[in-house]
């Protein structure tokens, strides 16, 4: 809408420039050959005065139109895609790389906006305008019409010629760019790591190497850009030359009045602009073509399955048992995964997983927690077995804390209120001190409004765990899910969050994968993983006197302690 008003503006201004030529040619064929005064032309100065300043305002309002749309355009595409996106979950992002999918949001939703400010009226432009002036020109002198008709026609000839080359290495250079984005991306997170491996010098010369692919790959666009718009400028000036040499001999031998030659002339460089600014904004074109190739592929992405948020059955507020009835799940492209997962769970208490590294804990999890869709039908709740319709009901009567939880660059009542952004300053406070983190946040100078930097910048580990901590006692959900943290606490923290672990699961389901066997300790249950399968399941002691999986944790992890 907004850029139909746009190209409805800048048309009208064409039309205004080709009555000020008309204006312009008869004032000064008046002045030169009729010999009149500056007084008995006022009558054509003055609205030649208006003509300009309303295309002043005209060129800028056409401007500002356009631009706004293409702003408007790029928000609302933003919006969509981060729709899909969230609707594909993090696994596709994982999938397609990080940086890719950054780039594809930012640069080329950025990329649109040339396309639809510039490009999109161009070719308006160079549609409406040359045939305004066609128009207005072959009633008065047909002869130069017909060479405006004739040369018109090279211009966009010449374009396409080169376009279709341009596109395929503008293609190229896209693909390079989403390449450059992944690895920049891994390379910055793990910026720490490169630096104490000492590797930052190797990566250098990857990063300039690839720097150095795309560089060529943008040269060699941007040579035929420069060429081809070479070529076309050349194209319109012999144009507008031949139209002028004609005039000239018109004029000469007589067969020509001043006035409609001197029209023409004004005339014949306005008649190929917009066939000349259409070659420039031509690669506009093609990077948003490029673009919209990348956002296709994430628009088009199929999702998991068929999920809508409307289902008439819904999930019981009051849990009162989940079951898992032979779940399998393996990964696409390899065969690892769980295997035959059967379990019962009950509604409160606290239930342990353990087992080695790589035994499917965090599988088993992810498939609990609805993130793999394909096997949801796998899992009952109060003996309703769920479809995928259920999933976003299953996940609000869950609070996950994950191994390394995400904290926002926001302040940390906000990083808090993240699932519960109603909650009142009391809920907070009480959700803080459950998980052993009231004490810190006071201290700190600026308290619960304390900004935290990207990844929790600021907080030490054992904090940046309460905080996440908080975030999950907050939701109150019935089932809390937390990956233990790898990263060791010191023994005061830890025993915080284990007592607030301990009181949660008085009222509350918690899963915990147990990577510390004093956790474990306390667990009404604990569910021995090993290979993809569940080796065993029982209380601690009863597990310990076995001679099983579990014996043999215990075993490794004495032996880790005492090296220690
Ligand atoms: P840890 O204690 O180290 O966290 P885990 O018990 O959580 O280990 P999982 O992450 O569940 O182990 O992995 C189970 C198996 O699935 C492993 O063999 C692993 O290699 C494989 N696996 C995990 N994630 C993927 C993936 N995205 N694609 C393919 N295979 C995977
Ligand atoms: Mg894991």
């Amino acid at each position: 809408m907004l850029l139909k008003l746009s190209i409805a503006l800048g048309t009208v201004n064409a039309l205004l420039m080709i009555a000020g030529a008309y204006l312009l040619a008869q004032a000064i064929h008046n002045v030169i050959f009729e010999q009149y005064s500056l007084a008995e032309i006022t009558y054509l100065l003055w609205p030649l005065a208006g003509i300009i300043l309303l295309r002043a305002v005209f060129l800028t309002l056409s401007e500002r139109f356009s631009a706004y749309a293409a702003l408007k355009i790029k928000s609302a595409m933003r919006q969509t895609l981060l729709n899909k996106l969230s609707l594909l979950g993090p696994s596709y992002v994982e999938q397609h790389g990080q940086g890719a999918t950054l780039n594809t949001l930012h640069n080329g939703v950025e990329a649109l906006h040339d396309y639809y400010a510039k490009y999109l009226p161009g070719v308006a432009y160079s549609a409406l305008i040359p045939l305004a002036i066609l128009i207005v020109i072959f009633p008065t002198d047909y002869k130069a019409g017909l060479i405006f008709l004739l040369t018109a026609p090279l211009i966009p000839f010449f374009m396409i010629l080169v376009g279709s080359k341009a596109e395929a290495l503008n293609q190229q250079r896209w693909q390079q760019l989403a390449v450059l984005g992944n690895y920049f991306f891994d390379r910055v997170q793990g910026l720490t790591q490169l630096k104490l491996f000492n590797a930052t010098r190797l990566e250098l010369k990857q990063i300039a190497k690839i720097s150095d692919d795309f560089r060529h790959a943008t040269l060699s666009v941007l040579k035929i850009a420069f060429l081809s718009s070479f070529a076309l400028e050349f194209l319109a000036t012999i144009s507008v030359a031949l139209v002028a040499v004609i005039i000239g001999f018109r004029l000469f031998f007589g067969t020509l009045d001043f006035a409609t030659g001197f029209v023409v002339l004004l005339l014949a460089p306005e008649f190929y602009l917009p066939l000349r600014q259409l070659g420039s904004h031509y690669h506009a074109r093609l990077q948003g073509i490029s673009a919209a190739a990348d956002m296709l592929i994430i628009l088009n992405a199929p999702l998991p399955e068929q999920q809508s948020e409307h289902t008439t059955d819904k999930i019981s507020a009051t849990i009162s048992s989940i079951t898992v009835n032979n779940l399998s799940f393996t990964y696409p492209n390899s065969d690892e995964g769980i295997k035959n997962i059967n379990l019962s769970l009950p509604n409160k208490g606290l239930i342990a997983v353990v087992g080695a590294s790589g035994s499917g804990k965090s599988t088993l999890f992810d498939c609990l927690l609805g993130f793999h869709p394909e096997v949801i039908k796998h899992i009952s709740i109060n003996q309703q077995i769920l479809s995928t319709a259920h999933i976003g009901q299953l996940q609000s009567h869950i609070a996950w804390i994950p191994q390394s939880a995400t904290l926002f660059y926001d302040t940390i009542a906000a990083n808090i209120k993240l699932a519960k952004p109603n909650a009142t300053q009391q809920e907070l406070e009480h959700a803080a001190k459950q998980a052993g983190a009231l004490g810190f946040i006071k201290a700190l100078p600026d308290g619960f409004n304390t900004l935290i930097g990207e990844q929790g910048e600021g907080l030490s580990g054992g904090q940046k765990q309460r905080i996440a901590l908080a975030r999950a006692f907050i939701k109150q959900a019935p089932i809390l899910v937390l990956d233990e943290p790898t990263a060791h606490l010191d023994s005061e923290t830890e025993q915080v969050i284990q007592h607030a672990i301990a009181d949660y699961a008085k009222n509350n389901l918690v899963l915990v994968i147990a990577h510390r066997l004093n956790t474990v300790k306390n667990a009404e249950q604990l569910i021995v993983m090993h290979n993809g399968k569940i080796a065993q399941q029982g209380c601690f002691n009863s597990l310990a006197a076995e001679d099983g999986e579990f014996a043999t944790l215990l075993q490794t992890a004495q032996q880790g302690a005492v090296h220690a």
